[in-house]
């Protein structure tokens, strides 16, 4: 019987064909004048995932076959359950599941991501899978355009979730603990304990405690996991728990690594300009008089697997 970990290898191996076939389809299908961001379109593109990748399994000679992806239904916060093939499956329970899956879409050209990931952490399996896809239109001919898929990550949510919140913590953030929810709820019927609180004590998730609202018109702050936004550091405390994470943890340098990979500007400004002037140097790489900017663009020239160098500042 196939376990969580060789299913969580299935649906990596899954996904790279599976982006292929979508992009195949959305040049097919979804091309059009036009293509704005805020069309829906990112949502669309991860239902896309999860049918393609269950084909995959589906079709698959392997062991793969022996699962499947299910839509969660209800009120479920993940999008998708990795479920044994033809068995008996209750969400309720979990009767039947190998893990649970988390889809988000970001647009590459796109000033700041809408996407978060801000399941609090005691919600989270060890075993759970976040999925982001990263796109844009992309010209099918000179007039017409279609989304594509460029790029994507496929790995565990957990050490992620507990990186971002290590962050969070560093920027002032806190949270909710039991017995002291800032709403006063007794301990054992308080529904806020893990949510999270900003430098200012708002609340960061529409489920946060009602007396930390943001104002009367705002309901709640939404800053925290944002997909790009959560690897900000503003202080050499916070500086130091993101170079520490990254070089311990394969997870978190995978994800800091593929985010920086499709949002260069972030790894430059995440890095100081005495961090890229050693990283050249360890290239043979002259950076007199170059600025920070032009640094980082001769390192990438040059040096293109300089991100495991990275990994060691
Ligand atoms: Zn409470």
């Amino acid at each position: 019987m196939i376990d969580p970990e060789q299913a969580h290898e299935a649906i990596v191996e899954a996904t790279g064909p599976a982006c292929a076939q979508i992009n195949a389809f959305a040049k097919k299908v979804l091309n059009t004048r036009g293509g704005r961001i805020g069309s829906g379109m990112g949502a669309l593109l991860e239902a896309l995932w999860g049918y393609y990748v269950n084909n995959a399994l589906r079709d698959s000679a392997g062991q793969a076959r022996q699962c499947e992806l299910a839509w969660m239904y209800a009120h479920e916060y993940n999008d998708f359950a990795c479920i044994v093939r033809d068995q008996k499956w209750d969400p309720t329970t979990r009767e039947g599941e190998l893990l649970r899956l988390e889809a988000k879409s970001m647009v590459a050209s796109a000033d700041e991501s809408k996407a978060h990931f801000d399941q609090i952490v005691q919600k989270l399996n060890q075993q759970d899978i976040l999925v982001v896809l990263v796109w844009d239109w992309v010209p099918v001919d000179d007039v017409r355009v279609c989304p594509q898929i460029l790029d994507h990550f496929v790995g565990p949510a957990l050490p992620i979730a507990e990186f971002r919140d290590a962050l969070h913590i560093a920027r002032g953030g806190t949270f909710v603990t039991p017995g002291k929810c800032p709403d006063g709820c007794a301990a054992g019927s308080c529904s806020h304990v893990g949510e999270p609180l900003n430098e200012q004590g708002k609340r960061e998730r529409r489920t946060g405690p009602e007396s930390r609202r943001v104002s009367q018109q705002v309901s709640y702050a939404s800053n925290f996991g944002g997909m790009v936004r959560m690897l900000k550091t503003n202080s050499d405390a916070a500086r130091k728990i993101f170079r520490e994470s990254r070089r311990r943890n394969d997870t978190v340098d995978a994800y800091v690594s593929f985010i920086h990979k499709n949002f260069p500007n972030e790894e430059m400004n995440q890095y100081s300009a005495s961090e890229w002037k050693r990283l050249a140097g360890r290239y043979d790489i002259d950076g007199t008089g170059l600025s920070k900017d032009d640094l980082a663009k001769k390192v990438r020239e040059t040096a293109p697997e300089y991100r495991t160098q990275l990994r060691d500042f």
